[in-house]
């Protein structure tokens, strides 16, 4: 474990946020994250801070960013601070790339998707489907050292970090009780940056929520898989832990999630009745209750209603 760095100290009261990455227009699914995290954020009297997750700059959409602070301002749901962007943040993922270097936890490895399935037939291992395939630890060195820099530089490698054995990560949700992930057998060592040289959403959330002093993480439950590889990535660089609260995700006809990938439909805020129409039913998706319906009710009525009934 290391020593935390100078980060902004908890005591300063809750810090929430909402990260959305603009590959696309916020939906309904998108909504029902940021309304949640803003009305949690409301009601515990803290921040709400937006941090556009622009990292894979290939599927990122520069007019969208500009369209989803539009969007979230026509709903009332206006943030604290100035946003961050996570496209201007590549010497601190740098930083933290180079401590896990230092901590002796980091491996560089050439393994394609191929090679990979390859070495988990051999073991007899299948991957669940639509999961990710759990690393089996083909490149990593039968002792771990520190790496030469300028050889974590070089583009053409993907650098992995080293678990250490056992790593079952436990924690709890707010919303969905105790949780746990074995990272080994769940997992294998991830990856930390890309072989093209990107960052991976894991190193960079982490290190984005802990230097803008999160206190408490709201998002959806797609995300809920991901929380034990951060919490553990917290671990190794003594970062204060935020909690977590992962709010029911949105489905389609077909009760699969709504993505921008399968271009779910974006939300329509073209005027106030219209934004109101989405939040009501992004309101109604959280399960709140008893809240103005009248044809009258003004955004900021209805969102401070929507303040008092929700519960965490
Ligand atoms: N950027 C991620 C997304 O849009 C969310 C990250 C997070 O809330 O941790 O799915
Ligand atoms: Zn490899």
């Amino acid at each position: 474990m290391s020593t935390p760095k100078n980060l902004p100290s908890p005591a300063g009261g809750y810090r929430g946020r909402f990260a959305p990455s603009p590959t696309g227009p916020l939906h309904a699914g998108s909504l029902v994250a940021a309304l949640g995290s803003w009305l949690d954020a409301r009601k515990n009297e803290g921040k709400w801070l937006l941090r556009i997750e622009d990292l894979d700059t290939p599927r990122c959409i520069p007019e969208v960013t500009q369209q989803i602070q539009a969007q979230l301002l026509a709903c009332g749901l206006s943030w604290d601070e100035e946003i961050i962007y996570q496209s201007q943040r590549q010497k601190a993922y740098q930083d933290a790339l180079k401590r896990f270097n230092e901590l002796k936890c980091l491996y560089s490895c050439t393994c394609s998707r191929q090679t990979i399935a390859t070495a988990l037939a051999k073991l007899s291992i299948e991957s669940p489907r639509n999961q990710e395939m759990v690393y089996p630890g083909t490149c990593r060195p039968a002792s771990l050292m520190s790496n030469p820099w300028d050889t974590v530089q070089d583009l053409k490698k993907a650098w992995r970090i080293a678990l250490p054995q056992n790593c079952l990560i436990e924690f709890k949700d707010l919303a969905l009780g105790p949780q746990s992930q074995n990272l080994n057998a769940e997992v294998g060592d991830f990856v930390l940056r890309r072989s093209d040289g990107l960052f991976t959403y894991q190193l960079a959330v982490v290190v984005d929520d802990a230097e803008q002093g999160i206190t408490r993480i709201v998002r959806g439950q797609d995300l809920l898989s991901n929380t034990a590889r951060q919490i553990y990535l917290q671990d190794v660089l003594g970062y204060q832990k935020p909690e977590y609260l992962h709010l029911p995700l949105v489905l389609d006809a077909h009760g699969e999630k709504l993505s921008k990938q399968t271009l779910a439909t974006q939300i329509n805020t073209q005027d106030d009745k219209h934004s109101l129409i989405e939040l009501r039913k992004a309101g109604m998706h959280l399960g709140l209750k008893n809240l103005p319906d009248g044809e009258n009710v003004s955004i900021a009525e209805w969102l401070l209603a929507a303040t008092h009934a929700w519960k965490s």
